[in-house]
Formats: C-alpha cells, sequence, structure tokens
C-alpha cells in the first residue's frame, strides 16, 4: 500500500493541524508557512493527486471545494476579498500531491502571480 500523503495523515490526526472547517467530503486547515495573513487549505478526504486526475464522479466533489471556500470566507469575515487558487505539477508550484485549494486573504493580492 503507497505511503499517505501528508494530508491524509493531517486529516486522520497523525500530524496536527489547526483546524478551520471540516465535515464528510473535505478538511480545510492554516497552512503551516503561510503567504498572506490568512492562508487556509481545504484538502478532499478523498485522495485525489492533483485536478488532472480528478473524473466527472468528482464533479460534486469539486464543487462542494468552491463553495467550501466561500463559506469559509464568509464565516473569518473576508468582506474585502479573497483568493481561492490551486497549484497543479512542477510548474504550477504544486509540492503535495493531494489536491487542495489555497485559500488567502487579509491584504492586496498582486496580479499576476510570481
Ligand atoms: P502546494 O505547494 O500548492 O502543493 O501547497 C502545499 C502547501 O501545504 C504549502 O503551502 C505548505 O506550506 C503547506 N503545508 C505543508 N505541510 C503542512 C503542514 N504540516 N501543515 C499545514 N500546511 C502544510
Amino acid at each position: 500500500m503507497p505511503d499517505k500523503t501528508i494530508f491524509q495523515r493531517i486529516i486522520a490526526r497523525e500530524i496536527p493541524s489547526t483546524c478551520v472547517y471540516e465535515d464528510d467530503v473535505c478538511y480545510a486547515f492554516r497552512d503551516i508557512n503561510p503567504q498572506a495573513p490568512t492562508h487556509i487549505l481545504i484538502v478532499p478526504k478523498k485522495l485525489i493527486v492533483r485536478l488532472n486526475d480528478a473524473s466527472p464522479a468528482d464533479q460534486s466533489l469539486l464543487g462542494h471545494l468552491l463553495l467550501t471556500a466561500a463559506r469559509i470566507a464568509r464565516d473569518l469575515n473576508l468582506g474585502r476579498g479573497y483568493r481561492v487558487v490551486i497549484n497543479s505539477g512542477a510548474d504550477g508550484g504544486e509540492t503535495v500531491p493531494h489536491l487542495h485549494l489555497h485559500l488567502l486573504a487579509g491584504r492586496s493580492l498582486r496580479w499576476p502571480p510570481g
């Protein structure tokens, strides 16, 4: 059996994290190396390595992740705005091979990203 991803270990509470939101489908927690005053990761409990590995059967799960980002933004009063990012592959900046959304807020975010 392949090793668990670090995010699977976080979801299983084998590695500590600061939980922001959890339901049957996903787990959201504070990024350990925040790139903005608010930096939250939203991770599906089902392992999908990256967006290219998602299938039509994952449509509802993918929508759920986005709606969860909006829900957390509301809960945390991120009314000034926020950014949701998925890094995919080496050039995309992906470092953890377990699909996740970054929710970034709390400062004015530049465009284009670096
Ligand atoms: P990415 O580079 O898009 O794959 O994002 C992976 C993110 O996971 C990075 O922003 C890391 O700071 C974050 N990360 C890695 N390990 C942990 C951890 N133990 N707890 C919280 N965030 C983590």
